[in-house]
């Protein structure tokens, strides 16, 4: 972040976030962010962006749907000069590119204007980006070698139109509307006014790139017809050409197993990534509604004494990738050197918990077949010698016991070192719950029961046709608790299983 003095003027970026999916920000654009002291964002950017800010980075809305400025231009001109003057920095965060139809360009030459120095980061812009998610590639060596793109929408402030969309119709290759839903029949009858042929293929592509993606197929003849008797609203790109027909060979982005299917995710902010990345990649649209969140233990000496003294154990037992992490994390501020862990084995109860300790350099002696608190006392029963033999078991405040009990009655020294607690997270500062609670979803997942019981505990309501998903027959346990019945439970306990087996329902409804 920057320091704040005269010395330091300040910033403004001028920085493009894309259509919608997060994964076509640009590095720069994740720079910038990573850099912001204030974000000033738009309806179109998506929130999951602004993830990329640093938390304490104060988050500005400047709003922007057709009806609802929340703040007027000339207003958040001065907000950009204001805010970069008192040496902050300053990321103008705009959809798509904001040089295409963004007035990033006026933001530009207030800046200069000001003396505030400000940098162009080029976004990937919907008009080209939609097209391409809908199968439509805007230019085609067999179709055409010109790409017009316009707006629907003028500056309401101007009294006259100047766009001759007669002549736009008729222009060769492919032509890109922009902010046109609402004039799409004043358009379309103005092309057809000008001579275009009816029978120009035409597609609309809203929401492009996100999970809610919609296209509507017609010709230039019938598309009004057709976004009406669909109810087809903004926001939306609008390709005119013959590339459209491509459509029907190119179309990769809605064919996903997962595509249209809104699931929600309930893991920490920090962990969600994973499995939300995993389920995106199937074509899901994921909103991540956070309902615990990782602390420090509260006895954080006795877990340092523990964690110094973890070379003079015969086993380190793991039981979750969170204890990996406060583990580790703690010992390297101890410790320089990995050998410090002396000839301590390691024990993982599943795949996750042991990527994370192999991230770590260090090898997994023993992971379970069963990849829960039972299966790994069996693997620690049957396969090792425990009697008197020390083991460090870390796990969270509340755990089950079955793990410390069981090795305790075989004649083996536990000791339990508390390595953080799972507390609930309070506040909606992304509006997932709010989301959640006026559109649904499809599917719900948890992947353990404290995702459970924090859930329950923030007292949303459960629409009938939510599907459950549970990463486990443990969190399922906690599911079926709570008087909830289990649509899909992971037949491998971990996110690649959890993931797999809502790709696998619904591969077999369709
Ligand atoms: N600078 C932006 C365009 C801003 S104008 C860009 O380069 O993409 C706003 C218009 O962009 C909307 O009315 C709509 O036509 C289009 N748009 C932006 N994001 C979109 C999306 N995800 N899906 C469909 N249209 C989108």
């Amino acid at each position: 972040m920057s320091e704040q003095s005269a010395d330091n003027p300040g910033i403004c970026y001028l920085v493009g976030a894309g259509p919608g999916d997060p994964g076509l920000l640009t590095l720069r654009a994740k720079e910038c962010l990573e850099m912001a002291d204030v974000v000033v964002y738009d309806y179109l950017c998506n929130a999951e962006i602004l993830n990329h800010a640093p938390q304490s980075a104060e988050r500005i809305y400047a709003g922007k749907k057709a009806a609802d400025h929340a703040i007027p231009q000339h207003k958040l001109n001065d907000l950009l000069v204001d805010l970069s003057s008192q040496g902050k920095t300053v990321v103008r965060l705009k959809g798509g590119d904001p040089f295409v139809f963004g007035r990033g360009g006026e933001e530009a030459q207030e800046l200069q204007d000001a003396g505030v120095p400000f940098e162009i980061v080029p976004g990937i812009s919907s008009s080209v980006a939609g097209p391409a998610y809908a199968g439509i590639p805007v230019t085609h060596r067999d179709h055409c070698s010109q790409l017009t793109i316009f707006t629907g929408h003028e500056d309401p402030e101007k009294d006259e139109t100047v766009i001759d969309y007669g002549k736009i119709g008729m222009a060769a290759g492919t032509k890109v509307m922009l902010m046109g839903v609402g004039q799409l029949q004043n358009v379309v009858s103005k092309m057809l006014e000008g001579g275009t042929d009816p029978d120009t293929p035409v597609a609309l592509v809203r929401w492009a790139t996100t999970g809610s993606q919609q296209t509507l197929v017609g010709k230039l003849q019938d598309i009004t017809d057709r976004v009406q008797r669909a109810g087809f609203k903004a926001p939306a790109v609008a390709v005119f050409g013959n590339v459209v027909e491509l459509r029907s060979e190119l179309n990769w982005f809605e064919r996903r197993p997962l595509f249209g299917r809104k699931i929600i995710v309930t893991r920490t902010r920090s962990q969600a990534g994973v499995l939300s990345a995993r389920l995106r990649n199937l074509g899901a649209s994921v909103d991540e509604l956070p309902t615990i969140r990782i602390d420090p233990p509260e006895d954080l000496k006795s877990f340092g004494r523990l964690v110094q003294d973890s070379h003079k154990y015969a086993w380190i037992i793991f039981t979750s990738p969170n204890g990996v992490d406060a583990f580790f994390d703690l010992f390297f501020k101890l410790y320089e050197d990995a050998r410090s862990i002396g000839g301590a084995r390691i024990a993982a109860i599943g795949p996750g918990t042991a990527a994370k300790v192999k991230a770590r350099n260090l090898a997994v002696d023993l992971l379970p077949d069963e990849y829960v608190a039972e299966g790994l006392l069996k693997k620690l029963l049957d396969d090792e010698s425990v009697e008197n033999e020390m083991f460090l078991l870390v796990r969270p405040d509340q755990a089950r016991d079955v793990i410390a009990k069981g090795l305790t009655e075989a004649g083996a020294i536990v000791d339990e070192a508390i390595a953080y607690r799972t507390v609930g997270e309070m506040g909606d500062p992304t509006g997932a719950a709010g989301r959640f609670e006026s559109e649904g979803a499809d599917v719900i997942t948890f992947t353990s029961s404290s995702t459970v019981e924090h859930f329950l505990d923030m007292g949303l309501p459960i629409p009938e046709n939510l599907l459950i998903a549970s990463i486990g027959p443990v969190t399922s346990s906690a599911l079926h608790s709570a008087g909830l019945e289990i649509d899909i439970e992971a037949k491998e306990s971990n996110i690649p299983g959890l993931v797999d087996s809502i790709a696998d329902y619904f591969a077999k409804l369709s």
